[in-house]
């Protein structure tokens, strides 16, 4: 039904003009901002997650992206070739169609309007699918677009579990376009069944991402950015450094003042209030338990955390689980290699960089890194070897709207953002006159 909607809504929705679209973007963008303390407190409730956080980052830029493709959809242009003097082409881009999106819990509004933006700002209709463990922001984005008067039948949400409704969005004839979020295997069934379709699909999987800290850094940003890299939103970010590794001649100093910091700064706790929230649900905290003890057989010592803290009730209830670093361990070892997506993060000493870049590109995953070096040779010389989708040099997670963003190998395939949205959201054709 709800594909019926969007292909029915498409036929006027993609003839709009540029601007007409961009206004309803712009008016999304605002409506969301008079609402946005309670869609960040529904995004603190939902996960578990700082409301601070949900404010600053969540909301902040899930209202950045309407803003952004409302600006981008007025600068798309199309090209012209002339043939000598024997014909002029030219080539312009048109909606895909019905667009279907399945986005995870972590950053549940942020992900979906990372999506849900381009995709109407450039003509399409949506069905939305976000997880079934955090769907209230959605719901209440559906309103906004509902308050703004967006036309019935151009947002779509669903709701229900992956295997189910998700699947069926990614074998539905009649979406043409999905643009999926999560695990990597999961993204590797939804690969396998909109494949014979012959789909456009936009694949943004796991990681296992790593931080470089070289002797001649900026120590104490290097320290205090590690810390920010590792444990924003406990851990349970794509694009955090879960394996940092540490020159080996400031390796002690590093990991004492990176543990210091963690110790005194992140306070697990009432997620309204506290800088440290909650993890997503039990099967998670279990699965962070699952692979701290693993640490530990394979003779990893834990520096801090490694336990759930004592919090009084009500939160002890919560799926709390201390900021983790530990080190000792190999570099092949399971939670150097396997992502845990939690406040987990492992430690590991290198001499040079060309040990270290072997350690980092020994994973099956490429989503980011972040390089810490006030060598500028070396800023350049390492991210262009660095089997990644992106690298941070002396930062973390500083975003620009404009810029790719993706990984590569087992964490994912595609670009999007920037130019790279206009790509996929769209299809382009040429025509060819005969002068
Ligand atoms: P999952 O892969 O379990 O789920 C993601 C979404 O896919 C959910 O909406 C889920 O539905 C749905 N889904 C599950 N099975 C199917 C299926 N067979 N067909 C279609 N859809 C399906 O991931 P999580 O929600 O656990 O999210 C965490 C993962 O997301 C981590 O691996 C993380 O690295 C990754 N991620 C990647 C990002 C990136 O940009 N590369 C950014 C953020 C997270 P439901 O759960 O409701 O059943």
């Amino acid at each position: 039904m709800a594909v019926q909607a969007a292909k029915e809504a498409l036929k006027s929705w993609r003839l709009l003009s540029e601007d007409e679209r961009a206004t309803y973007m712009r008016k999304i963008a605002d409506r969301m901002t008079e609402r946005a303390d309670e869609i960040a407190l529904a995004e603190c409730l939902d996960c578990g997650k700082p409301l601070a956080l949900a404010k600053r980052m969540d909301i902040a830029r899930a209202i950045d992206n309407f803003n952004y493709f409302a600006a981008v959809v007025k600068t798309q242009h199309s090209e012209s070739h002339q043939t000598g003097q024997a014909a002029l082409n030219y080539s312009y881009r048109s909606p895909v169609g019905v667009c279907g999106l399945i986005t995870p819990w972590n950053l549940p509004l942020y992900l979906l309007t990372w999506k849900v933006a381009p995709a109407l700002a450039l003509g399409n209709t949506i069905v939305a699918k976000p997880s079934e463990l955090t769907p209230h922001t959605a719901i209440l984005l559906a309103e906004v677009c509902t308050e703004v008067g967006l036309p019935k039948g151009v947002f779509n949400l669903v709701h229900g579990t992956g295997p189910v409704v998700g699947n069926a969005m990614v074998a539905h004839p009649d979406v043409p376009l999905i643009s999926f979020t999560g695990g990597t295997a999961t993204g590797a069934m939804v690969g396998a069944t909109a494949a014979p379709y012959f789909k456009k699909v936009s694949l943004e999987l796991g990681g296992k991402s790593a931080t470089v800290v070289f002797d001649d850094c900026d120590f104490d940003r290097a320290v205090g950015e590690t810390v920010r890299s590792s444990f924003t939103n406990a851990g349970q970010v794509c694009l955090c450094g879960s394996r940092v590794f540490v020159q080996e001649s400031i390796y002690e100093k590093f990991v004492q003042a990176f543990v210091e910091k963690v110790t005194n700064e992140l306070k697990p706790g009432d997620p309204e209030k506290s800088n440290f929230g909650a993890l997503i649900s039990s099967g998670h905290r279990q699965k962070i338990e699952y692979y701290v003890d693993i640490a530990k057989k394979e003779g990893g010592r834990i520096l801090c955390g490694g336990k759930r803290p004592n919090l009084d009730a009500p939160f002890d209830m919560g799926y709390f689980y201390e900021p983790t670093i530990i080190d000792g361990l190999s570099v092949n070892s399971r939670c150097s290699q396997e992502e845990i997506f939690g406040p987990v993060v492992v430690v590991h000493p290198f001499k040079d960089e060309k040990e270290v870049m072997e350690y980092i590109n020994g994973t099956k995953y490429g989503l980011a890194g972040s390089l810490w070096t006030n060598d500028l040779n070396r800023a350049h010389r390492m991210p262009a070897a660095w089997e990644t989708g992106m690298v941070w040099v002396n930062c973390w997670l500083l975003r620009d709207l404009r810029v790719p963003f993706g990984g590569v190998k087992h964490s994912g395939v595609g670009r999007e953002g920037g130019n790279h949205a206009i790509d996929f959201w769209t299809e382009v054709k040429n025509v060819c006159i005969k002068l």
